[in-house]
């Protein structure tokens, strides 16, 4: 790096935001934002020619705008033209010029990207101020510097561009972001915002990659290819390092490696307790892609196949073959094993199946999960022949998410019936006897669950789900983040009541959120009467040491004891004394 001098001289500087996925990370930062695309950020030297190259662009700018005004205005006059006048005056104003210069002295970056991080300063005060006018000027600001991004000439030398090594610092990043990312330069993320039990956190487990959330400020504070470490484990971005901070850091890394091989090397082993009780623990996935970390991880099967990236990813929702291909993929890879596919769980936190014509006023309660399809059901039997086509050829279950009521699953048992009818009548082969499960993740759902049992085989409950729905804090706002507790009395009893119901109707409960994955509840679910745990590929390793640990007829007791306490925060202490007695080198 060609600044090395300057960087090597700055302080190392600590951001703490929270740790969602845990792993370290050494590399230099990359940073983007929301809005309009990042240009490559790269170190320079000579402060003038780059301040000079800035110049140039907003003279080019300034050209290519008075010359579209003219022709505006000679097409459609001049109120018309007035946009333009506007996008000039912000080119021209001498504050945002100025700073934009004061940032390429500063940063030793080049133009391009000062540009970047001071409009982005302007453009996240506008968002938000209350005033829808001024909000809607983002896009006016947008547009200009595109503009003048466009216009830079490009004799530069870059030195680090995205594709090296690196920690990527950005605003928010969507599942899909998530899931493309190059995960052999990526060696971790940091945003200001989401959640623990976000879907991009959620996958961000899956695939292994260290992230932290909630780092506010991160995205305007930071600065391009800063050498850093991220700490998943504590939720730190570490800036500048010192020598003896790396050296820490690698050591820390190697000792975790070393727990992770270890781990790894008992794959082969049952997930059972010491007193004999076993556990089916199985992953869960978001991509066909995960499939060899699920074999690597040693699970059994998949307990959740969440299938909305495969659905709603694209321009539109692929056809019946194309589903029943991926699905009949999955189920071939993991025979004898299961693969449990999960319907479509479109809407609330996820990605839309339609566009609504009006935003709905609560999305968490409104057209969400089955709702919609059985709203939809011919794209609805569409996703059930797919997935009775691939129980041909290996052990598939159907399950049915966000399930509120009885009538919902009977409607849907029916066009599983009516899916089998057509299939039959083509002669096309499936299971006729697939087991059907429903997630149970509202508390309607946990506290009818006794009369749920009788219409299905199975319950996988929904912890993320059925947390937020039971203490109304939302998974993926970080001002209720503290309300939001696995071990409330009110979730460990519905988890109870959950399971108590199954055991009567002699169906299994298995619980597939993000409860699952965290060791220190390891003893409360085992305790519970939990049979089968679904977590991210990753994560099979570190409960299957767990499970093996334990003493069920312990964790019982200890439930017992969780069932009568009256605070979140004892349960956790009850729980993790146990994990922590039997696995301590797990508890970080
Ligand atoms: C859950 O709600 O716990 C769950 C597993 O489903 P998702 O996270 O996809 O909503
Ligand atoms: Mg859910």
């Amino acid at each position: 790096m060609k600044d090395r001098t300057r960087q090597a001289q700055e302080t190392e500087r600590v951001l703490q935001g929270t740790a969602v996925s845990r792993g370290i990370g050494i590399a230099p930062v990359h940073v983007v934002a929301r809005g309009f695309s990042a240009p490559e950020v790269y170190p320079i030297t000579d402060v003038e020619a780059e301040q000079a190259r800035f110049e140039n662009a907003l003279a080019v700018t300034r050209g290519q705008l008075s010359e579209l005004q003219k022709r505006i205005e000679a097409i459609s006059g001049e109120h018309e033209s007035r946009i333009f006048e506007a996008h000039l005056m912000m080119i021209e104003d001498k504050a945002i010029v100025d700073r934009v210069n004061e940032a390429i002295a500063e940063r030793k970056q080049n133009a391009e990207f000062a540009l970047y991080a001071v409009a982005q300063n302007f453009l996240e005060a506008m968002r938000r101020v209350p005033d829808p006018y001024l909000r809607e000027r983002t896009t006016d600001i947008e547009d200009v510097c595109q503009r003048v991004l466009r216009n830079f000439s490009h004799e530069d030398q870059r030195d680090g561009h995205p594709s090296d090594n690196h920690i990527l610092v950005a605003y928010d990043l969507s599942p899909s972001d998530t899931a493309s990312m190059d995960r052999r330069h990526l060696h971790g993320f940091a945003t200001e915002m989401g959640s623990v039990n976000s879907h991009t956190a959620i996958l961000a487990r899956s695939l292994g990659i260290p992230a932290i959330v909630g780092l506010q400020g991160a995205v305007l504070e930071v600065r391009a290819l800063t050498p850093a470490i991220i700490d998943g484990y504590t939720g730190k971005l570490i800036l500048n390092p010192t020598p003896e901070t790396f050296a820490r850091y690698e050591r820390v890394r190697t000792e975790k490696e070393r727990v992770r091989h270890k781990l790894e090397a008992q794959r082969n082993d049952e997930a059972v307790t010491t007193d004999g009780r076993r556990i089916t623990l199985s992953a869960n996935i978001e991509l066909v892609k995960e499939l060899p970390f699920v074999k690597h991880s040693g699970a059994r099967g998949v307990g959740l196949y969440r299938t909305e990236f495969l659905l709603l990813e694209g321009e539109q929702i692929p056809g019946e073959d194309f589903q029943a291909r991926t699905y009949t993929q999955l189920a071939r890879a993991l025979a004898p094993d299961p693969v449990i596919i999960r319907t479509l769980d479109s809407g609330g936190d996820k990605l839309p199946v339609e566009p609504l014509l009006e935003p709905e006023p609560n999305p968490f309660l409104g057209w969400r999960g089955i709702r919609v399809s059985l709203d939809r059901p011919a794209m609805f039997k569409e996703q059930l022949r797919a997935i009775l086509r691939a129980s041909a050829h290996g052990k598939v279950a159907v399950m049915f998410p966000l399930v509120s009521g009885i009538m919902e699953v009977r409607r849907a048992k029916d066009l599983v019936k009516e899916a089998m009818d057509e299939l039959a009548a083509k002669n096309i082969p499936f299971d006729e006897n697939i087991d059907i499960g429903v997630m149970i993740e509202l508390p309607s759902a946990a506290i009818i669950a006794d009369l749920l049992a009788p219409e299905v085989d199975f319950f996988s409950i929904g912890t993320n789900d059925l947390i937020q729905y039971t203490v109304a804090a939302d998974r993926v706002n970080y001002r209720v983040a503290d309300l939001y507790r696995p071990t409330h009395p009110a979730v460990i009893r519905l988890i109870k009541r959950t399971i108590d119901a199954a055991i009567q109707n002699g169906i299994w409960t298995g619980v597939c959120g993000e409860m699952a994955g965290d060791v220190r509840l390891t003893p409360l679910l085992l305790g519970l009467g939990v049979e089968e745990l679904s977590v991210g590929p990753h994560q099979v390793p570190r409960v299957r040491h767990a499970i093996r640990a334990l003493s069920h007829a312990e964790c019982a007791a200890m439930a017992d004891e969780a069932l009568r306490t009256p605070l979140s925060k004892d349960t956790l202490e009850l729980t993790t004394e146990l994990a922590t007695k039997y696995y301590r080198d797990l508890i970080d």
